[in-house]
């Protein structure tokens, strides 16, 4: 179960502001959303938002933990409240859209390295590039 925006940040420390609960909110429905698009979205709610505090704010809940980035290749830091779990991520060449799929097997990190040099494995980040269904439809 996801706790609220203000009970997030509340566990995790950190001060409850409408910047960081507008974030929380905004990525709760539009998931792997970069800086720009978050702004864009919130602009017209919070008045004084820059593109550079939407930066602060990300930087802030990635480092507690409560928001997840990933930074596909060629594209800008994405954000997602969907942590801990190690799943990983369809992106689209064409368009830039990113899907989430579950971890390819068990726990994480799901994938082994064949020699790990020594070095204790926590995770696996793997990203599929392919076609979305949509792109595909207009590719053929
Ligand atoms: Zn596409
Ligand atoms: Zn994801």
């Amino acid at each position: 179960m996801t706790l609220g925006p203000a009970d997030a940040l509340r566990d995790a420390g950190l001060r409850v502001t409408s910047g960081r609960v507008a974030v929380l909110e905004a990525l709760h429905d539009m998931p792997h959303s970069d800086a720009e698009r978050l702004f864009q979205s919130l602009k017209q709610h919070l008045p004084g938002l820059s593109v550079q505090s939407v930066h602060n704010v990300l930087g802030d809940l990635t480092a507690v933990g409560l928001l997840r980035r990933i930074q596909p290749s060629g594209s800008p830091a994405r954000y997602e409240r969907r942590t801990g779990d190690n799943h990983h991520h369809l992106v689209c060449t064409e368009c830039g859209a990113i899907t989430d799929v579950d971890c390819a097997h068990g726990e994480a990190p799901c994938l082994t390295p064949v020699d790990a040099a020594g070095y204790t494995v926590t995770t696996a980040e793997v990203t599929y590039w392919g076609l979305c269904p949509a792109c595909s439809a207009t590719a053929s």
